[in-house]
């Protein structure tokens, strides 16, 4: 059954079979978002999904959907933790 799925990129409507928030045109996008994610926290390992996204000005729900999916191993509901100073 495909269902129907937007394109959190470029706002495409089209169909997948599983669930999925990137059209093909913007695989190549996503790619890139996702190494600019990696290396900014390479460098800020205790980044949250907010300072992750104001530091590549980028949709943090587009760093929420990389952790619900999987992909990023900071974890969710770690947003108050803004500057808490320990370690
Ligand atoms: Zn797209």
């Amino acid at each position: 059954m495909n269902k129907t799925c937007v394109c959190r990129y470029c706002g495409k409507v089209f169909t997948a079979w599983h669930e999925r928030s990137c059209c093909n045109d913007c695989l190549k996008t996503e790619e890139e978002e996702f190494s600019r994610i990696e290396n900014y926290l390479k460098r800020y390992p205790n980044s949250n999904a907010i300072q992750i996204a104001e530091g590549l000005e980028i949709s943090p729900f587009n760093v929420v959907r990389f952790i619900d999916e999987g992909r990023l191993s900071i974890r969710k509901g770690e947003f108050k933790e803004i500057k808490g100073g320990k370690k």
